[in-house]
């Protein structure tokens, strides 16, 4: 399209120049001050034209740009170099009343008589500054909100996540303590130790959840005897130096060990002597905390020191239990054991004789004239008699029979699967060495005594009717050796037959 401007008439061009609404002007870039301006121009950059232009010095154009934004125009001024070429410029406006102005410029560069000049307009943009730089300002907090609200979401999701793992993690650990107050209150209950050594594996694996569960005791030969194991393993015998962990927890150096695996061992430990290991697997469930939560750990070795505890306490008692349970079945001056015992013994065997049609015999001993031992010797003497003829007894029969104190100076013998014949063939034996004893005085070591004693028998027959009888018998014939002179034995068989 072809632009001529001389179809219009200039006074027409000049009128458009003077009423125009944007700021009109021409510059000369090179000598930096303007050619031309209108009074747009003027009321826009707040400088009269007689300052701009007709002044003898005229304000320099550059002074006119916000000294930040002057090295911006300049480049893009200088962009501009052919004729027709255009530019675009936004820029802040320093008024003369220092006020600050954003001013949008559009030019072209054009040829005037030689000279290179550029024609253009302006405008206050201020206000479309001020709307752009409030909706950026609005998008940034839009946009800072967004993410503020995804970064809270991430938060909320990660701290549940938190929430349930620490679920996870607490309800797998009450899974383990739960089973122990239920395992302590079962061992407490068991009467055979080895069942409480099985029990305590089974609950910690199969109820407590650990992986793994073994009891190992110490036995005389300083072993490590494996009591149980869940699962089984086959060793039932370890040398405590083949593993350090447990030499560690042996010698008391450790309280408790833990493996790289998460096996914990710890003492089984009766008063201060520690008896044996407890060693432990880590519970499935509590695995992948471990690690990192100490809390866990801390509880995990609390529980394992507290079973391995309560283990020592328990065989502590049976021990105690076992040995008041023997005390209270032997006789302590003899050795042997006491009436209580002879007398649950006599029916256990009568009856078992008698059921299933075997040979019983009953032995009753008395030492002779026993009371003169006390008399001449003294009670402590005829004491140490006591025990010299108990201790005799108790090596001379088989671990089938059993051999008692029935009360003051006369011991008693049951004798399972034995005939009276042979059962006198013993007590003849029995007789012999005691009559052979040389029993040194208590006060005059190099002094001895002798003492004699009369044996009776009893066996079963069928005119037997119940273990009172054969009680009665063989007292009967140690009466009759009474009788007859002492120092010998008899069997009531013999006896009995007599009419
Ligand atoms: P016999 O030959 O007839 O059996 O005469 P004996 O003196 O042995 O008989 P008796 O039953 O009269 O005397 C038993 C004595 O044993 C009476 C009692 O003082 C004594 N005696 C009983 N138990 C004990 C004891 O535990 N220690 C001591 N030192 N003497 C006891
Ligand atoms: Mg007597
Ligand atoms: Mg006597």
């Amino acid at each position: 399209m072809e632009h001529s401007t001389t179809s219009v008439h200039p006074s027409l061009l000049t009128l458009h120049f003077e009423n125009a609404v944007d700021g009109l002007y021409v510059l000369d870039p090179e000598a930096d001050v303007f050619v031309k301006v209108n009074p747009a121009m003027c009321d826009l950059l707040g400088f009269t034209r007689e300052q701009l232009v007709e002044a003898q010095r005229p304000v320099s154009a550059m002074s006119l740009v916000h000294p930040d934004d002057r090295e911006l125009v300049r480049q893009q001024m200088n962009a501009v170099t052919n004729p027709g070429d255009r530019g675009v410029l936004r820029f802040r406006s320093l008024r003369s009343d220092g006020e600050v102005r954003h001013v949008e410029v559009r030019f072209a560069l054009i040829q005037h008589m030689g000279r290179a000049l550029h024609v253009g307009n302006a405008r206050d943009v201020s206000e479309q500054v001020k709307l752009e730089n409030k909706l950026r300002t609005e998008s940034d907090f839009n946009r800072e909100l967004t993410l503020a609200a995804q970064r809270s979401a991430k938060e909320a999701n990660r701290k549940q996540m938190e929430v349930l793992e620490a679920n996870t993690r607490v309800s797998a650990l009450s899974e383990v303590l739960r089973a122990v107050p239920v395992l302590t209150k079962r061992l407490l209950e068991i009467e055979q130790i080895n069942d409480v050594f099985k029990e305590t594996a089974l609950t910690m694996v199969n109820e407590a959840q650990f992986a793994s569960c073994t009891v190992m005791l110490k036995n005389d030969a300083g072993e490590l005897e494996v009591k149980y194991a869940n699962p089984f393993r086959m060793t039932a015998k370890l040398q405590p130096g083949d593993n350090p962990l447990f030499q560690m927890v042996l010698r008391g150096i450790q309280p408790l060990a833990v493996d790289q695996q998460g096996m914990h061992v710890a003492p089984i430990r009766s008063g201060t002597t520690i008896r044996g290991l407890l060693q432990v697997g880590l519970p499935k469930n509590l695995q992948r905390f471990y690690q990192n939560y100490k809390p866990i750990q801390d509880s995990i070795k609390d529980l394992v020191m507290t079973v391995a505890d309560f283990l020592g306490v328990v065989i502590s008692n049976h021990e105690n239990l076992e040995r008041i349970k023997q005390q209270s079945r032997m006789d302590k001056l003899t050795g042997l054991f006491n009436r209580r015992v002879f007398e649950e013994q006599l029916t256990t065997e009568f009856r078992r004789a008698l059921r299933y049609d075997r040979d019983l015999a009953l032995m009753i001993l008395d030492i002779d004239l026993f009371k003169k031992v006390n008399d001449t010797y003294g009670h402590q003497q005829g004491d140490r008699v006591l025990e010299t003829v108990g201790g005799l007894l108790h090596g001379s029969f088989r671990d089938l029979d059993t051999v008692c104190r029935y009360g003051g100076e006369e011991m008693c013998a049951i004798m399972p699967e034995t005939v009276g014949e042979a059962a006198r063939v013993k007590a003849e034996q029995i007789r012999r060495k005691v009559s052979e004893l040389e029993i040194a005085l208590q006060d005059q070591p190099d002094k001895t005594m002798k003492i004699t004693v009369s044996v009776g028998i009893a066996s079963l027959s069928k005119a037997t009717p119940n273990e009172q009888q054969l009680l009665r018998d063989a007292d009967r014939a140690l009466y009759w050796c009474k009788q007859n002179g002492r120092n010998q034995v008899k069997l009531a068989e013999a006896f009995d037959v007599k009419p």
